[in-house]
């Protein structure tokens, strides 16, 4: 198990400086370990976070938890919110984890020597007890855990653009197979084509004759 201090020092090296949200992100990781009983961080698949925004305070929670995109156990759901559920994916239980709103306040009263509230809020949450510092919720989560993971080679080819999709991440309409995108829930929308076109780039060359 790491101590906040090794958390921190860790993720600050991965972010380029220490901030309040990283020690947040370490706190928080910290605490869901205690209250999950999960011995972090973690080397395998057990514990699922689900962060609430991206940023500093997902650093701190990746050092302290082990989760990782990469590892599919770290998600962000953006709702521009500084907590994280953290969710036990063999015990079936979850946890929301949410810094009190008095937090950013009290911080202060931990760390008199702050030249100021940034310094405060950093020393402060390295130093406040966890019950001053996080709310915890038993969660329950809309979607199901096992859906959110979904299963290991699982492939679908969308029936529109071609790509393949995993994860089962595909919408059937009908027994048409779409990707996101496809379906009409895209991110972006397609501008001039950066690249040639598989038929520009196979099309019978004209015969130049000089
Ligand atoms: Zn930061
Ligand atoms: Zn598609």
């Amino acid at each position: 198990m790491l101590t906040l201090k090794e958390i921190l020092e860790q993720s600050a090296a991965m972010h380029h400086h220490l901030c309040p949200r990283q020690v947040l992100g370490a706190r928080l990781g910290l605490l869901a370990g205690v209250e999950l009983g999960l011995s972090l961080p973690q080397s395998d698949k057990r514990l699922l976070t689900i962060i609430e925004t991206d940023g500093c305070l997902a650093d701190g929670v990746a050092v302290a938890t082990g989760c990782t995109v990469g590892h599919r156990t770290l998600r962000v759901e953006d709702y521009g919110k500084v907590a994280a559920t953290c969710i036990d994916t063999q015990a079936g239980r979850a946890l929301r984890l949410a810094p009190r709103r008095v937090a950013r306040q009290a911080a202060g009263l931990y760390a008199p020597e702050a030249r100021n509230k940034w310094e405060a809020q950093l020393l402060g949450y390295q130093r406040m007890p966890d019950d001053e510092l996080f709310s915890v919720q038993a969660v329950q989560l809309t979607t199901p855990v096992a859906q959110i993971v979904s299963r290991p080679g699982r492939k679908a080819i969308c029936d529109v653009c071609g790509e393949e999709i995993i994860n089962e991440r595909e919408t059937l309409r009908g027994s048409t197979v779409l990707c996101h995108a496809c379906a009409g829930n895209a991110y972006y929308t397609l501008t001039a084509a950066a690249w040639p076109t598989a038929a520009e780039l196979f099309a019978p060359q004209e015969l130049v004759t000089v």
